[in-house]
């Protein structure tokens, strides 16, 4: 068995570890950044860019910049998430054929594992440019909220990226392993998780190297991106107001204004105030118009104050289901780059009346708990395929209940939430009608006691019932929850002993044949990486110039000639052309005629 590594899979950053000589390590991109952004980009003629490279020109090619998928991996097209983003992101989605969603760019179309696999093989890239080896398994982290349908989802992006999954773990629960590995530690601790697309709370109880989750609740739409969203409605409404402009309605303005907010923000965490400057925003009669506000760390806490509310009221569900008070927790820890804003951090240590622990690193805790992981399942198969290796079990929970629906349109659980996996239990259902022949099955996940609010993972029939009255043959439904919290279910007339299953497959969106497909697609991919790095290369300088004009371009805007400016523009647009298409000719010609033109412009001319 090679090296198992460990990945984070992030809506907004993702990060991979490995264990070496029994540390664990959290590996650069060749960048020298700890995190990968998980953007995918498309130029003209299919090209893929990965990453920090697609990252970048996301402002300059909206519509074939894809991003913060995991908000929508597993959900179904009509839900109101993926409503939701539509309405507000720049790429286009559409619905799949299992009414799964599906996303098109570069004149190309993807299914969501499908992006999540190039995420996950750019980082299994990373891991074996470090390792010097090749890399074939891995652990894979998911909110502990996912549902069935979103860990399908991810299970089948590692399988298109080439990997063999060895196990989908919890987020939550990751950070606590990374926190608890090698402490003698008999605590119970709060591991509360702000991402940049989700929240999660989960409390566990460690002891002697067992890592036991008691309960566990979170949002799948409520992280970093959504405070994000908040400072780029401020934005867009007071430039509407200034202005009379409405910069929604351009795309690439859009991007620049998610770009700015996320800078200021972060920026706000360790500044009281931030000045925000998109010069070029926009055209008007009078010429061009450019984006100047500051905002403050009191401003950002006004607008985003219901966000962390909504956090802390799960805090308090989760207490609840766990039977425990604020007092019985020892320790909480801070995970996900969101809560690293100093508001979260005071109200998180209100809540729970102690100092969040500090010292775990909220970006790379995830990664380095599914680095452990791995390496205790890779230790454990080399002795003899126990899971329990170097004195570490981890005991997660299913973080909804699992049933079905009944007759009145009820939802009977069968599995209750918080129960630990792996787990299955059966349910005897009966028929509703005399002489029922056929007994459809719809299997549902969530919290709702109607059937029709939780969440559908599939559904089948059971045929050749035994005729008879209503209530007298017996149907027996048994669910099987996996350790990747991965579902399945199976049912049994207990009459003819006739038995049919399902495997929840059209949740994720894809079936098996599809996902097979994919896997094939994928590998001549790795033909296309080799020649990229030069290319990123000159992009980031080149990058790098444009943003100099420009901020040279706004610092002498009103004394400049027309010409200049006019050149100006000409250029920073031609060369961001040839940054979207990858033209490594053209970069090059741009970086040589740069300097000089930001030295005219700093001369005034
Ligand atoms: P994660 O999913 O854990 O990588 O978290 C990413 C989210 O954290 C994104 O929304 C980032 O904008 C946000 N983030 C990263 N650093 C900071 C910071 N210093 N202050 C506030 N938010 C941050």
């Amino acid at each position: 068995m090679g090296k198992v590594i460990g990945i984070d899979l992030g809506t907004t950053y993702s990060c991979v570890a490995v264990v070496e000589d029994g540390q664990p390590k959290v590996i650069p991109n060749k960048g020298g950044y700890k995190t990968t952004p998980s953007v995918v980009a498309f130029e003209e003629g299919g090209r893929r860019l990965v990453g920090q490279l697609a990252k970048r020109q996301m402002v300059t090619n909206p519509k074939n910049t894809i991003y913060a998928t995991k908000r929508l991996i597993g959900r179904k097209f009509d839900s109101p998430e993926v409503k939701k983003a539509l309405a507000s992101y720049p790429y286009e989605i559409f619905e799949g054929p299992h009414s799964d969603v599906r996303v098109r760019a570069g004149g190309q179309e993807f299914s969501l594992p499908e992006i999540g696999a190039m995420v996950l093989q750019e980082m299994r890239r990373v891991a074996e440019e470090y390792l010097g080896e090749p890399v074939k398994e891995a652990v894979v982290t998911v909110p502990a909220y996912f549902n069935d349908g979103q860990r399908q989802g991810t299970k089948d992006a590692g399988r298109i990226a080439g990997l063999d999954v060895l196990r989908i773990i919890n987020e939550p629960t990751a950070a606590a392993l990374a926190y608890g590995y090698g402490k003698k530690l008999d605590e119970t601790v709060a591991i509360y998780d702000l991402g940049g697309g989700t929240f999660d709370i989960s409390v566990l109880e460690i002891s002697e190297g067992v890592f036991e989750v008691i309960s566990t609740a979170g949002d799948t739409y409520l992280g970093g991106d959504d405070f994000d969203d908040r400072i780029i409605d401020y934005l867009a409404e007071s430039f509407q107001q200034n202005e009379g402009v409405n910069l929604r309605r351009d795309k690439m303005a859009l991007q620049r204004l998610k770009d700015a907010a996320e800078k200021a923000k972060i920026e706000l965490s360790s500044a009281l105030q931030t000045e925000i400057n998109l010069p070029f925003i926009a055209m008007s009669d009078k010429g061009p118009l450019h984006l100047n506000l500051s905002l403050t760390r009191q401003k950002l806490e006004e607008l985003t104050a219901d966000l962390v509310e909504r956090t802390l009221s799960i805090c308090t569900k989760t207490l609840e289901a766990a039977g425990l008070t604020k007092e019985d927790i020892d320790e909480v820890i801070l995970v996900g780059g969101q809560t690293r804003m100093p508001r979260v951090q005071e109200v998180v240590q209100k809540f729970f009346n102690r100092p969040p622990r500090k010292g775990v690193h909220p970006d790379e805790v995830v990664a380095v708990g599914a680095a452990i992981q791995g390496h205790a399942l890779s230790a454990a198969a080399g002795a003899g395929g126990e899971e329990r290796a170097e004195d570490l079990l981890l005991l997660d929970v299913t973080p909804m209940g699992l049933g079905i629906a009944t007759f009145g349109g009820f939802f009977t659980r069968v599995i209750e939430r918080n129960t630990t996996i792996p787990t299955h239990a059966s349910h005897i259902f009966t028929t509703a009608a005399d002489n029922q022949a056929s007994v459809k099955i719809h299997v549902l996940q969530g919290e709702s006691d109607r059937a029709a609010d939780n969440e559908l993972l599939g559904e089948f029939m059971l045929t050749g019932i035994r005729p008879a009255k209503r209530g007298e043959p017996e149907v027996e439904v048994t669910f099987d929850i996996d350790s990747d919290g991965i579902v399945s279910v199976s049912a049994k007339d207990l009459d003819t002993g006739q038995e049919q299953s399902i495997t929840v497959t059209a949740s994720s969106g894809l079936t098996d044949q599809e996902v097979q497909w994919m896997v094939d697609a994928s590998k001549n991919y790795e033909v296309e990486l080799k020649s990229r790095s030069e290319v990123e290369k000159a992009c980031n300088r080149l990058e790098g110039l444009l943003l100099q004009v420009e901020r040279e371009l706004h610092a002498r805007d009103k004394g400049l000639e027309k010409s200049l400016v006019q050149e100006a523009q000409s250029l920073l647009k031609k060369a961001r052309q040839a940054i979207e298409f990858g033209d490594l000719q053209e970069i090059k010609k741009y970086t040589h005629q740069v300097p000089d033109l930001i030295k005219r412009i700093g001369a005034g001319g």
